[in-house]
């Protein structure tokens, strides 16, 4: 028998590949979002626009649900989550608390949650050579504004949902995923898809703005990858939160070289101080994911970013009609 899931954020980023991923290993999807997909159909075989900060809403789509896997949150990149404290934090801890009353409820046998490597502490990361994080080390907690508290937060519901109302939650902490079909402009995208976006809209020997010194470091975690974790994190019986994030880890200015080999122009950097650039330096430490999946995220850097840059330069060229 089809297993029944439900996929939140189903049009965003992550969830839309998710529904792909799902639909081809035989479950029977139903997507949920605010909007439609942006740039290809859902493949979902039910979709649904709702807004999940209603709790009537959340009940409504799990119900038949075998399996909920909660992508939904209002977030973008660091200009953007740094921008509206109020909303994010509002609007996710309504999603993710009345999707886990809703869920737990209706009887559903799974709950899989999107976590964040922006629970950690932030005197963790306040330099380029700071430690791969280990899971343990998001406490004692001190996490980002607004979106890393609400994220922990989160993280600590699903415990409650599983000790007392026996919810059988996962949860994964992603680390700066990038691939295909993310947003790339209007202010939510993040540093990939932004870089890819102004590299290939810029001529060669152009220059592009950097947000801060550029040295800041972070591992980037392709899209297929993830959605392979989410899938491997739910089958397993983990119930504490694991690392979903690649170990490849290289500064901004690294990650636009590299994409500039990849578009075959040279670019000039301008950097910008006074625009945010988050914490000095992040890795994910993936001793836990593989000691209990025998897994991690394996995708090299380079091979994400050549799909991400083709798709990106082939939407930007879209968008000038063609002329770019
Ligand atoms: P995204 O913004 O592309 O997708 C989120 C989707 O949620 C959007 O389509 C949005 O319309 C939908 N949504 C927002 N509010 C809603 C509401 N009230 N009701 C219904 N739908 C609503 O983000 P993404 O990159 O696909 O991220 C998916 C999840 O993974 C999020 O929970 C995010 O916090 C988490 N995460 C992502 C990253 C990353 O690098 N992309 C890193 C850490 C954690």
């Amino acid at each position: 028998m089809k297993i029944n899931a439900l996929v939140t954020g189903a049009s965003g980023f992550i969830g839309h590949h998710l529904v792909k991923y799902l639909v081809h290993g035989g479950y029977h999807v139903r997507g949920v979002d605010l909007k439609l997909p942006e740039y290809e159909l859902s493949a979902a075989h039910e979709f649904v626009t709702a807004d999940l900060r209603h709790l009537n809403a959340c009940d409504e789509v799990v119900r038949d649900i075998d399996e909920v896997y909660n992508l939904a949150a209002n977030m973008g990149g660091i200009g953007y989550i740094t921008s509206v404290h109020a909303d994010v934090a509002r609007d996710n801890v309504l999603i993710d608390s009345n999707m886990l009353e809703a869920s737990a409820a209706a009887g559903v046998r799974r709950f899989f949650y999107s976590s964040s490597a922006c629970v950690y502490s932030v005197e963790r990361q306040g330099w380029v050579g700071a430690k791969p994080l280990a899971e343990w080390e998001a406490y004692p907690a001190n996490p980002e504004p607004a979106y890393g508290w609400e994220k922990l937060f989160a993280e600590e519901l699903c415990k409650y949902y599983w000790e007392d109302k026996k919810l059988s939650t996962r949860i994964a902490r992603f680390h700066n995923i990038y691939g295909m079909l993310g947003t790339y402009q209007g202010g939510r995208e993040k540093a990939p898809a932004a870089l890819c976006r102004k590299i290939a809209l810029s001529p060669d020997g152009g220059t592009i703005e950097v947000w801060g010194d550029g040295e800041q470091r972070r591992s980037y975690c392709y899209v297929d990858d993830c959605v392979e974790g989410i899938y491997r994190i739910m089958q397993s019986d983990i119930h504490q939160p694991l690392n979903l994030g690649s170990t490849e880890l290289v500064s901004v200015n690294k990650l636009i070289d590299i994409i500039c080999k990849i578009a075959g122009k040279r670019i000039y950097k301008q950097y910008d101080l006074a625009r945010p650039q988050g914490v000095r330096g992040r890795n994910s430490d993936n001793t836990l994911i593989k000691k209990l999946l025998g897994w991690e995220p394996s995708t090299k850097l380079y091979d994400g970013l050549v799909h991400t840059y083709q798709w990106i330069e082939q939407q930007v060229k879209i968008d000038s009609g063609g002329k770019s």
